[in-house]
């Protein structure tokens, strides 16, 4: 089974979701809307994920 990290997108604010391996704690995603890469971090809260940008 994947898991989902859901993150907050630290440009536009919306709520992005990507489907991880169960082993993955830290992924590369990119924002559906704006299209911004962020490194998004499993949090110890359940599903929300912590997400930076990348300069
Ligand atoms: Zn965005």
């Amino acid at each position: 089974m994947m898991k989902t990290a859901e993150w907050i997108c630290t440009k536009c604010g919306v709520t992005n979701r990507k489907l991880v391996v169960p082993a993955a704690s830290e992924v590369l995603d990119k924002c559906v809307t704006c299209h911004a890469k962020h490194r998004v971090v499993e949090s110890p809260r359940p599903v929300r994920w912590d997400a930076a940008a990348l300069k």
